[in-house]
């Protein structure tokens, strides 16, 4: 009997972790800074750059897909002002997530 308890606490517990993920990508600790609830790693802030509203770049599905497993990556910004990139924003990612997709992109 109390392995079955024991196994409903785990399905329960894995359950509870899997949708707490896939409602919140980010979570803030005691102090307020805001971290990756995928690597669990403290979110970096910058300044960056947006695409310009005349600006429409549509991704692949293909990468819609892959990106979205890595919730905090924020790739769709860029660093540098460019033609395509003019507003100016504040934005946070996690390294983690854009090593992570990078590395997935390449495969
Ligand atoms: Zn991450």
């Amino acid at each position: 009997m109390k392995t079955t308890h024991y196994s409903f606490a785990c399905l329960l517990c894995i359950l509870l972790t899997s949708c707490a993920y896939k409602d919140e990508p980010t979570y803030n600790n005691s102090k307020g800074e805001k971290f990756c609830s995928l690597h669990h790693q403290r979110l970096i802030s910058d300044n960056g750059f947006a695409q310009s509203p005349e600006v429409c770049i549509l991704p692949t599905d293909e990468y819609t897909a892959i990106a979205a497993t890595f919730p905090n990556h924020n790739s769709d910004l860029a660093e540098q002002k460019s033609e395509l990139y003019t507003l100016p924003v504040k934005y946070s990612y996690c390294q983690s997530c854009r090593d992570d997709l990078s590395k997935k992109l390449k495969n």
